[in-house]
């Protein structure tokens, strides 16, 4: 079986001085997630591992440098799956928690699919998983666009997409046995109200994965890949042996044409080929597979 990955880094209206960082980040993450799946480790590592070297980036939204809550807090989702045994984890709105994708695996792991707040951080520490300060999630850059965006954020923060946020990271691979993981981080909306939850964290909306067709992993307007359960829809147009690229060219016209959302997916079919596509200006991606000479790496 062909071994393959793809991760991204948040589909949106990136500003040209921050495209490097994200093409670099996302590089950096398919190198750690690569080595990984190579040397023979289940996909889910390969997932987890990449999207941790993404949430540790602070030039992403997720993990350390997540865009701030309507009250200067980070809420963080995340969400992990895999394809064979239809096992998932995810946590929402968890504060103090640098890492919340292992967090989310820790969950798969457990009798639990979804745990929130509060009590996921109580079940991290359960778990044997440190808590961080606000402090050291906070980057400078966020907390100036933080004070800037108050005053004048209303219409902005309805249109889902600030001048930061949107950058979530996801990545979704496939192994040699042909196991498929699908993981989502995000700190969400900018200055969003405290409890919201995007479509990151949720299975069948943000991320879903099934062997016997591919995997999804979305980013964008949580609340419209909600509404139209974006990446169990993706990866239900593989059925019938439609093309990968094209069943990601499909979800996201449809995310457009029923919701009128925005934003876009990476996935990878059974067969190991990786498809992605974004109705945003912009998305941070790197695939690579068993049949490329080299990493591909675009925004
Ligand atoms: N989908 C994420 C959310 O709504 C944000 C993003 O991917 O840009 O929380």
């Amino acid at each position: 079986m062909k071994a393959s990955l793809i991760v991204h880094g948040g589909a949106w209206d990136i500003p040209p001085d921050l495209i490097e960082a994200h093409k670099s980040a996302c590089q950096a993450a398919l190198l750690e997630g690569w080595e990984i799946l190579s040397s023979e480790c289940h996909a889910l590592e390969a997932v987890e591992a990449a999207i941790r070297v993404m949430e540790d980036d602070p030039a992403l939204n997720a993990g350390t440098g997540s865009v701030l809550n309507a009250e200067g807090q980070i809420e963080l989702d995340a969400g992990i799956m895999e394809g064979g045994g239809l096992e998932a984890g995810a946590v929402a709105a968890v504060q103090n928690i640098r890492n919340p994708i292992s967090l989310a695996r820790k969950v798969l792991e457990s009798e639990y699919v979804f745990i929130v707040g509060e009590d996921a951080v109580l079940f991290a520490g359960t778990a044997g998983m440190e808590r961080c300060s606000r402090e050291e999630l906070v980057v400078e850059k966020e907390l100036r666009l933080w004070r800037a965006q108050r005053g004048a954020a209303a219409s902005r923060s309805q249109e889902g997409h600030g001048p930061t946020g949107g950058d979530t990271v996801g990545a979704v691979a496939i192994d040699h046995r042909g196991d498929i993981a699908v993981g989502n981080s995000t700190g969400g909306r900018p200055l969003k109200h405290p409890g919201r939850v995007g479509d990151s964290p949720l299975v069948g909306c943000g991320l879903y994965a099934d062997n016997t067709l591919g995997g999804a992993a979305c980013t964008g307007q949580g609340e419209a890949i909600i509404r139209v359960v974006l990446a169990k829809t993706a990866v239900d147009l593989l059925k019938r042996g439609r093309p990968v690229r094209e069943a990601a060219t499909l979800a996201v016209q449809l995310l457009r044409k029923k919701v009128n959302g925005r934003g876009g997916l990476i996935m990878v079919d059974r067969n190991g080929n990786v498809g992605y596509s974004f109705n945003t200006p912009a998305m941070a991606y790197a695939y690579m597979s068993e049949d490329q000479d080299e990493a591909v790496i675009g925004v």
